[in-house]
């Protein structure tokens, strides 16, 4: 997710620029306004870009429902092993029609064993 950060003035869009020093100041523009910050020089952090390989994880939100038997299902954290990045996550269980009707049945056959 990208987060875009509004203007305490104003509330419109915020630029976020770098002033080439070495090392450089992190410093925000407001697009409407005019209105401006500049923070201290900040160390600079080199890392590597492995940019994602087919067959990793998809750009899509996970189910955080962990119970769920469906484990071919795209959105189950099963399908995260063995992947390493940031992805994120939400409890889907209550409008997952397949879940919902798997629980149904479960809570079913529960009563019908009393
Ligand atoms: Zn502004």
């Amino acid at each position: 997710m990208i987060t875009e950060e509004t203007c305490p003035e104003c509330g419109g869009r915020l630029l976020n620029e770098v002033i080439c020093t070495y090392p450089p100041i992190p410093a925000k523009r407001c697009l409407k306004c005019g209105w401006s910050w500049e923070g201290k020089q900040e160390a600079v952090k080199t890392v590597r870009f492995d940019p994602p390989e087919e067959g990793d994880m998809k750009d899509i939100t996970y189910c955080s429902n962990i119970s769920c038997p469906f484990n071919d299902c795209d959105r189950h954290p099963k399908q995260l092993k063995g992947k390493a990045g940031i992805a994120s996550f939400a409890d889907f269980a209550g409008t997952c029609r397949r879940y919902i009707s798997w629980l149904v049945d479960e809570v079913k056959e529960d009563q019908e064993r009393g």
